[in-house]
């Protein structure tokens, strides 16, 4: 392998550091098979996520909009954590003051043994009421796929069931908030396979940079993080951690 001096400098604040966040989008599953919204391709092509993944879209057409969600969750029931989840996965056993963000909801950090995520969007396989009912948890698993009938029924009062997804519009939960700026308290901020538009995950990268952590984005294309991140690495996630869990290792 030819030694990327980034690499190898990465790795060394890595392993100096007391606190290391990093927050991963859809990029880091394209190695497993699950397209990211932004991608050419695929059945629901015709839609944008925005048209899909909104309460205004669910209130006009649940049933198009679990069908959706239902095709997604089988396609990641189908497909496997990459290297870039299984690296990640071992640091959070690792590192002591780990934290790992995630905007994705395949659950696949969790299935690589990720321990202790943040789900900042919520998860593919939970379930709410769409009222929701009193009787109702706040959210609920629900690993069924496929489902005997779309949409799915609440099993507290028969009403609608909706995905325990943060859609577009929405608020992230505030605990989930509280625990991710905290995070961005940290010696090194890594923001790996994320287009860095969607906010708030967006803002927690200047939040990092503002508290004075050391920065790096690994990423195939440029994003508007590039343009304040201390270090760039262009590339794919599950090339580049690989690399960097090597040199981690060599320097130790
Ligand atoms: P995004 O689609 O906006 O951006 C994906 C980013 O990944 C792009 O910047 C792209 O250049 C990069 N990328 C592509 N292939 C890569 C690779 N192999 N390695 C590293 N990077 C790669 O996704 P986002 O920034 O996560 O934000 C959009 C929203 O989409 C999130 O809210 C998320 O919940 C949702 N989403 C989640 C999933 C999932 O759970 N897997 C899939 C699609 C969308
Ligand atoms: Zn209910």
């Amino acid at each position: 392998m030819l030694l990327d001096v980034n690499i190898v400098q990465l790795a060394k604040f890595l392993n100096s550091a007391k606190r290391i966040t990093v927050l991963t989008g859809a990029g880091l599953s394209v190695a497993s098979g699950i397209p990211t919204f932004r991608e050419t391709g695929g059945l629901w092509n015709n839609y944008r996520p925005e048209e899909l993944a909104t309460p205004q879209a669910f209130i006009r057409n649940p049933k198009l909009v679990w069908a959706w969600y239902a095709s997604r969750r089988e396609k990641v029931a189908n497909s496997y954590p990459n290297n870039a989840h299984k690296v990640l996965a071992k640091w959070s056993k690792r590192f002591k003051g780990f934290s790992l963000i995630t905007q994705n909801v395949d659950g696949l950090h969790e299935r690589a043994g990720t321990v202790n995520v943040i789900r900042f969007h919520g998860s593919l396989w939970e379930l709410k009421c769409w009222i929701p009912c009193s009787a109702s948890p706040k959210h609920w698993k629900d690993k069924t796929v496929p489902f005997k009938r779309i949409p799915p029924c609440c099993p507290h009062c028969g009403g609608l069931a909706r995905p325990g997804v943060v859609w577009f519009g929405e608020s992230i939960n505030p605990t989930v908030l509280k625990k991710s700026f905290e995070a961005s308290r940290c010696d090194v901020f890594l923001t790996v396979g994320t287009s860095s538009v969607v906010n708030p995950a967006a803002l927690l990268v200047s939040e990092a940079k503002s508290k004075g952590a050391y920065v790096a984005e690994i990423n195939p294309k440029r994003t508007p993080a590039s343009e304040i991140v201390d270090l760039s690495i262009k590339g794919t996630a599950e090339e580049i951690l690989i690399n960097l869990e090597k040199e981690l290792l060599a320097q130790n």
